[in-house]
């Protein structure tokens, strides 16, 4: 199978390039040159587990990678989860299900799709005799994720720029407490988007990216999205027969790339009835799908903080289907989006989507509320997803990350805190990061320095 770019200017690669790139040359992100169907494939699936059923699925893509390593590629990213579902269905009341995304080494759903990037990279490496350095900046999650992706790996190093004293100690610590020596978490002094843009600068210098084979870090990767299908596969399957076509998969998503993989899944044969786009108070999503309009706003800190963005960087995926897959469309509106920060659907497909949004000062009550009801306790990113629940059909909640990542609003909403044995490990090893100035000059002789050669 080939992948194309949304914006039509890049040739079409194989799936292990596609990977390797990241971003396409022309600016845009990729996708499969057409969407194969599982249709009559669902009856045969229903019986695999999980690393069984990602196989099934991801060998449709990746045809470039000879099947029995891929299957073990596989394997091995999945052996890091702690629970033998890898994402277990939790059912609360006959039409409440949750499906627990958390279960991988840093508790959050951002694992599924690094632990398998990071073995693909390994792979890439073994295979063409050659090493990479991944760089990325972070608020918190994805930046854990994507250093747990890489721990250790021979011809392989990472480096992690995030705000010094802006993420969450916890996230810290999954960050610069590992002990490998590959990993580099270095603290800025400055915000996030201080760290964005020195990080844009290192990657905008050629011939530094081409010495160090310089990789990123973000959101966009095709194999996010792809890896990312298989559990709303897994969940529709496990769901009771009578529910499976009925249910909404709710989920709080601020980049719109949990969602969007969903959404692609139901466009490859299977049925499923529609989503929930479950913002924080940053909704931008929310506008959209209710309004048409796609619009800037300022970002506010919040206590969902992983779904605190501006801009969804997955949307132009969703948007490249929408314009009736022309690339030429696509390169307009985003342009029109960059230079005015807005832009307005005409029309566009909402059949399959919904739309909720919640407020910070909601966050906690219904964390509460959750607890009272079900025993169960949400994170506050899960708890946007419990929002406006229905209660006449069938709904299946994405968990995105455990509540003992968020101790403190856990504690202020049940006055319990909720632990985790491989955090209690955490708190215990020593944290080494490196501080260091956002400027590209510094952090480029730090990679130098640094660097897998
Ligand atoms: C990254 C993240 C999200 C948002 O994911 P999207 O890519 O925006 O869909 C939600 N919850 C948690 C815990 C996350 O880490």
């Amino acid at each position: 199978m080939r992948f194309i770019s949304t914006r039509g200017q890049s040739p079409a690669l194989g799936f292990s390039d596609a990977v390797a790139t990241g971003l396409a040359p022309d600016g845009g992100l990729f996708l499969p040159e057409t969407l194969p169907s599982f249709a009559n494939d669902l009856k045969r699936f229903e019986k695999l587990s999980y690393p069984e059923l990602c196989f099934e699925f991801l060998k449709v893509f990746a045809t470039d990678i000879p099947q029995e390593t891929l299957r073990a590629i596989i394997a091995k990213s999945y052996t890091t989860f702690s629970h033998p579902d890898i994402a277990p269905l939790k059912q609360l009341s006959e039409k409440l299900h949750v499906l627990e995304l958390f279960h991988g080494p840093t508790l959050a759903f951002k694992d599924f799709a690094l632990q398998l990037l990071g073995n693909l990279y390994e792979y890439q490496c073994r295979t063409r005799g050659e090493t990479i350095n991944v760089l990325g900046a972070t608020s918190g999650d994805t930046g854990s994720a994507a250093i747990h992706g890489l721990l250790g790996k021979p011809g392989t190093a990472i480096f992690i720029l995030y705000p010094d004293g802006r993420t969450s100690p916890l996230q810290e610590r999954q960050m610069a407490c590992t002990g490998a020596a590959n990993v580099f978490a270095l603290a800025i002094d400055g915000t996030f988007d201080d760290a964005q843009n020195a990080l844009k600068d290192v990657f905008g210098d050629q011939d530094f990216r081409k010495q160090f084979r310089l990789s990123a870090v973000n959101s966009i990767n095709l194999a996010r999205v792809l890896a990312q299908c298989v559990y709303y596969l897994s969940a529709f399957l496990r769901l009771p027969a009578a529910q499976r076509e009925e249910a909404e998969f709710v989920v709080p998503t601020g980049n719109f790339g949990n969602v969007l993989a969903g959404w692609m899944l139901q466009k490859m044969g299977v049925p499923i009835r529609g989503f929930r786009v479950a913002t924080n108070q940053n909704d931008i999503l929310y506008r959209l799908f209710t309004t048409g309009e796609y619009a800037v706003s300022d970002v506010r800190a919040s206590l969902a903080p992983s779904m605190d963005i501006q801009v969804a960087s997955n949307f132009e995926r969703f948007l490249y289907f929408n314009v009736g897959r022309d690339g030429a469309k696509v390169r307009e509106v985003m342009q029109t989006f960059k230079t005015t920060g807005r832009y307005t659907f005409a029309n566009f497909d909402k059949d399959s989507f919904d739309a909720s949004r919640c407020t910070d000062a909601e966050i906690p009550g219904i964390i509460k509320d959750v607890y009272r009801k079900y025993g169960y306790i949400a994170d506050p990113h899960t708890a946007c997803g419990f929002k406006d629940i229905k209660t006449d059909r069938p709904s299946v909640i994405l968990s995105t990350a455990s509540p003992a990542k968020f101790p403190e609003t856990i504690i202020k909403a049940i006055g319990t805190e909720p632990t985790h044995p491989s955090l209690e490990v955490l708190k215990a090893k020593p944290l080494v990061k490196h501080k260091i100035v956002a400027d590209p000059a510094t952090i480029k002789a730090f990679i130098r320095e640094h660097a897998v050669r």
